[in-house]
């Protein structure tokens, strides 16, 4: 029997719907034999670390977590005071999709919201927002503190090394760090055609949310710091969060299984590649339109009645928002690792079965 156990031929609700890479399964299955000290006191930890300033080419502090949300959160408390503002985009995933979770890590702390069109902001309306930096210092106000963009962002798109240098250095310039959140930093960095360094420190990232998760790991994300004098109080933070885990050599295991012979880079490879695939069949489809440039593994459609009813009949999974009254749908299709040319295809072969049962 399959493992999926559910009736979907093909599920592009998310990229955690796909399972976890062979390269990652092998390595978890290695770490379970013999000993090893806890607490991040062994060697695969130490590896992953050796690996990660390796990949991004710098010295860097790198601590392994279990969740996005709890790398997104830690990273910010060690950035921001309670009384701090963290400047996102309105459509982050830490403001939406956290549950308060950074401004519970920070104690307190305040987000706030930016607009801008595909899931991201300019460089432009976040000076407009801080405004006078002499004037942001009274006691009234909470204080600037960090600012943190999605990278891809929510929409699926990805900042250009420009954009993201922009946006860095009004950050800097009000003294405030630059915190990216990586859930999909390998599509990211597969959509720049960009090195890992280029895409993170080099363009003035401070603090980076490296997923794993998403892109073919069980559950290790880790929280970066190119800077290790700001890492200095992250280990009480990870612990008092519960996130220090006993057996830390199985999310190093994974991180280090990741980063090895840059599968992690395949991996993201595949998943954009798999998502080019749809996006270009679905530009052809009566009745599909897309929403958003399409730069990583997510996209964002609208998508007529017969459609969505011939993608649901042929047992496609996705999920499916705000429809209108005449039956279309909003879309967001997520391909993975793991993606194959069956999915891709049985997917807009049912998508164009439907435009012509339409059109009959
Ligand atoms: C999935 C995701 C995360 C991490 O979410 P968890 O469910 O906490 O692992 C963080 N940021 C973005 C943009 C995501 O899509």
């Amino acid at each position: 029997m399959s493992a999926q156990s559910n009736s979907w031929r093909v599920n592009f609700a998310s990229d955690n719907v796909g399972g976890a890479a062979p390269e990652i399964v092998a390595a978890l299955a290695e770490a379970a034999d013999g000993f090893a000290m806890p607490y991040g006191n062994d060697d695969l930890t130490e590896k992953f670390r050796a690996l990660a300033a390796e990949t991004f080419e710098t010295e860097l502090a790198a601590y392994p977590v279990a969740t996005g949300t709890a790398a997104n959160s830690i990273a910010l408390a060690t950035l921001a005071p309670p009384y701090g503002v963290i400047y996102c985009h309105e459509g982050a995933h830490i403001e939406e999709d956290e549950c308060a979770a950074p401004e519970f890590y920070i104690g307190g702390g305040k987000l706030t919201l930016l607009g801008g069109a595909d899931g991201k902001f300019s460089a432009g309306d976040l000076k407009a927002k801080l405004g006078d930096p002499s004037a942001a210092a009274a006691v009234h106000h909470a204080q600037p503190a960090a600012v943190s963009i999605s990278q891809l962002t929510e929409k699926g798109t990805a900042y250009t090394l420009e954009e993201i240098r922009a946006i860095a250095d009004v950050a800097h310039a009000h003294g405030l760090r630059l915190h990216m959140d990586g859930a999909r930093f390998a599509n990211a960095v597969n959509a720049l055609g960009c090195s890992p360094a280029e895409a993170s420190w080099k363009s003035g990232v401070d603090v980076l949310s490296f997923g794993a998760t998403k892109n073919g790991a069980f559950a290790a994300e880790a929280v970066i710091f190119f800077d290790p004098a700001l890492a200095k109080d992250i280990e009480f933070r990870r612990k008092r969060g519960g996130h220090l885990f006993s057996k830390m050599r199985f999310l190093s295991a994974q991180l280090c299984a990741y980063l090895e012979n840059e599968n992690w880079l395949r991996y993201g490879a595949n998943a954009n590649g798999a998502a080019k695939a749809l996006a270009d069949g679905l530009r052809n489809v009566d009745g599909v339109e897309l929403l958003h440039p399409v730069d990583g593994n997510e996209i964002f459609a609208r998508i007529s009645a017969s459609v969505h009813q011939a993608l649901r009949a042929a047992g496609c999974q996705y999920y499916a928002f705000g429809e209108a009254p005449d039956g279309s749908v909003g879309i967001r299709l997520v391909t993975a690792f793991n993606t194959g040319d069956a999915e891709t295809g049985h997917f807009l072969e049912a998508a164009r079965a439907g435009a012509k049962g339409a059109a009959a």
